[in-house]
């Protein structure tokens, strides 16, 4: 049944009640009123009566007489000896023991005497008065006519009828009124519940709704032993397109492609718009065999090119995705392993990847890794290598760079590449980097001490840069051990000074202005411009390996390293150039000017105490001499 109709059915009902108990009022009031009022005209009768009476004469007698004559049908009386309690003859209703007890008792309380008695199916109503100065009661009986009720009904039923039909009416109204009015509010919240759980441009479930479906599928694919495919996919065009073209081609290009996403899917899975330029897929039955092939499907169909005003634009899309139970047990680890996917297939610059625990930054054992490598720092449980770099033109070992080391009590090595990653994404960096200048530099005056003053490169992260009290730290250090500042390099890699060009121009200016030398590390890796090079207040320049690595074999290795060495010099600068392997190398970086010369065909990184050892022999470290190393007797001793 509809909700109008039951609106107005119990309407109607309760307007029917309420008119039904209007009138059973109406009638017991009327009835009562009634009665009143017949009671007050049989007084009136009995005192009539009595006015006939002459006072002279014998009263019961004149009661006798009278009564009969005055008897009608509204108008029946007895007349009742009270002092002997009976009922005398002369009134024409008799109606015994009952009339005359309910009278005597009457009287005897002193009220006003009247009442009314049913006898079967009659009513009578009775008003009874003391003749005056006597013992002599009139009882005046009158049979209440049962037309009545109907002589209510017939009076009142028009009335009755018309308020009936008016409030049936305005029942009715109220009900449609209602009605509406509820089926507006029920619109209402359905088109709020839907604005709240889809996206309003492209009309697919927004990421609120998306988590509620992917919960609701991870607890169906449970209990039935599935899987679960959920794949986020990202737009990376359309903030250029939103900027270059205006949001309205943007808009377009989101509504293109939530439709190639429907064409690719066909109904087999559930799309959504994750927010922004990112759209999601969930596929149920999904194992990780055949994920392969949805990633192929999902990366085909996404055809590249979208036409938007006109314009063809070439719309790159990036996929990441997860695995349900494979790698996640709930809807929200689900999503969040998906969004790990993606963010690694960005950091690759890949189409896609499917999650990989060991690339998530949040995983289990990296988080472990964090918590032992803050307390490795703390309790300066690592170590500190030192790898040399022969200076050609003095022919000797003249500088180090020091690398930091790692051995984990449990897992032995970790890469400085992972743990360093892991220091500069969690803040440790700072501390790192603290511990690594004051353990380099005071090895440094050691060194000095023993007669070779060496000079020391120290790696500093971007985020250094970002350390404001990072050039009083090195001065103090340098003053305290008492090294001359051009005796510290600091390398800081091309795309370190690139994250925060300002920054790192007003940091390295202040380095500058303590003397220490200033290197730019890997350099050939980042994009940095010749102008902006030009402007910093760097030294010398550090070659990257891999360009070093292959340049014996690779002319266009050789070429770069070349132009690269030419280019420092153009711009005042030295050159170091790591990687170098073999002698070919180190003899083509001779004949193209380059200074220093940094590889495992020098030396590997080793341990202060064994560079020491080579470096100052130890009958010259009483000596206390400068120590040079002929070039023929450094290779592969180191
Ligand atoms: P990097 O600054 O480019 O350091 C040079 C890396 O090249 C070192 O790797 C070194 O062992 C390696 N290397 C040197 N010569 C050769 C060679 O002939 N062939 C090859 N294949 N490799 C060579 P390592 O020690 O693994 O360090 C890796 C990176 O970790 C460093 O690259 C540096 O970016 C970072 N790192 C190490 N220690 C520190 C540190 O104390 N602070 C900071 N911020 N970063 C550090
Ligand atoms: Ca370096
Ligand atoms: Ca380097």
């Amino acid at each position: 049944m509809s909700l109008r109709l039951k609106l107005i059915l119990s309407f109607i009902t309760i307007s029917l009640m309420v008119v039904s108990i209007f009138s059973v009022v109406a009638y017991i009031s009327a009835r009562e009123y009634t009665q009143h009022v017949e009671q007050v005209r049989l007084h009136k009768s009995n005192e009539h009566l009595f006015e006939m009476l002459d006072k002279s004469q014998p009263l019961l007698a004149q009661l006798q007489n009278i009564v009969p004559h005055h008897e009608n049908r509204d108008n029946v009386f007895s007349i009742i000896d009270a002092s002997q309690k009976k009922i005398l003859p002369g009134g024409g209703f008799n109606l015994g023991t009952y009339l005359l007890t309910e009278v005597l008792a009457q009287s005897k309380n002193n009220e006003i005497q009247q009442g009314s008695f049913t006898i079967g199916e009659q009513e009578y109503l009775w008003s009874a008065d003391q003749v005056p100065d006597s013992q002599y009661i009139i009882a005046n009986t009158y049979l209440r006519d049962s037309s009545d009720i109907s002589a209510f009904f017939n009076y009142v039923g028009s009335p009755l009828s018309t308020t009936l039909l008016i409030s049936i009416w305005i029942s009715v109204w109220a009900a449609l009124l209602l009605a509406r009015l509820f089926r507006q509010i029920s619109e209402k919240n359905t088109q709020l519940e839907y604005q709240a759980s889809h996206d309003l441009l492209t009309k697919l479930p927004n990421r609120a709704s998306i988590g509620r479906s992917v919960q609701q599928a991870m607890e169906s694919a449970k209990a039935n032993h599935e899987g679960l495919l959920f794949c986020l996919i990202d737009i990376d065009a359309l903030k250029e397109i939103n900027d270059s073209l205006g949001h309205t081609s943007g808009d377009i290009l989101l509504n293109q492609v939530t439709q190639r996403l429907k064409r690719t899917l066909r109904g087999s899975g559930h799309i959504g718009r994750f927010g922004g330029n990112k759209f999601s897929i969930m596929i149920k039955h999904s194992k990780t065999d055949n994920a392969e092939n949805i990633r192929h499907k999902l990366l085909e169909n996404f055809e590249p090119i979208y036409e938007i005003h006109g314009h063809s634009l070439y719309v790159h899309a990036t996929l990441g995705i997860a695995i349900f139970p494979e790698h996640a047990g709930s809807a929200q680890e689900l999503i969040q392993k998906t969004e790990t996917a993606l963010h690694t297939a960005k950091k690759l610059a890949v189409d896609s990847t499917i999650y990989d625990a060991s690339q998530d930054n949040n995983s289990a054992e990296r988080l472990r890794l964090t918590h032992d490598l803050r307390n490795a720092i703390h309790n300066e449980e690592l170590q500190l290598h030192y790898q040399p770099q022969f200076d050609v033109h003095r022919n000797e070992i003249g500088s180090v760079e020091a690398l930091a080391r790692w051995i984990h009590p449990q897992q032995g090595f970790i890469p400085p590449d992972t743990f360093i990653e892991i220091a500069e994404q969690t803040g440790l960096i700072q501390s790192l980097t603290d511990w690594v200048l004051r353990t380099a530099i005071k090895q440094c005056a050691e060194w000095r001490d023993m007669g070779k003053y060496l000079t020391v490169s120290v790696n500093l992260s971007a985020r250094n840069l970002h350390d404001e009290t990072l050039g009083s730290q090195i001065s103090n250090l340098l003053h305290y051990w008492d090294i001359a500042p051009d005796k510290l390099c600091l390398e800081i890699t091309e795309t370190a000074m690139m994250t925060n060009p300002a920054h790192a121009k007003k940091l390295l200016k202040e380095l500058d202005n303590l003397g220490v030398r200033l290197s730019i590390d890997d350099f050939g890796t980042g994009y940095s411009s010749l102008g902006y090079l030009k402007q910093l207040p760097v030294d010398e320049l550090k070659i990257d390996k891999s360009f070093v690595l292959n340049m014996a074999k690779d002319e266009n290795d050789a070429s770069i390293v070349r132009a690269t060495v030419s280019l420092a010099h153009d711009l005042g600068l030295e050159v170091v150039a790591e990687g170098v392997e073999n002698q070919v190398s180190q003899d083509q970086l001779s004949r193209m000017g380059c200074e220093y010369i940094q590889g495992y065909h020098i030396a590997r990184p080793m341990p202060c105490d064994k560079l020491t050892e080579i470096l100052i022999p130890v009958e010259k470290n009483n000596d206390a001499q400068p120590d040079k190393i002929p070039v023929n007797a450094r290779s592969g001793n180191l």
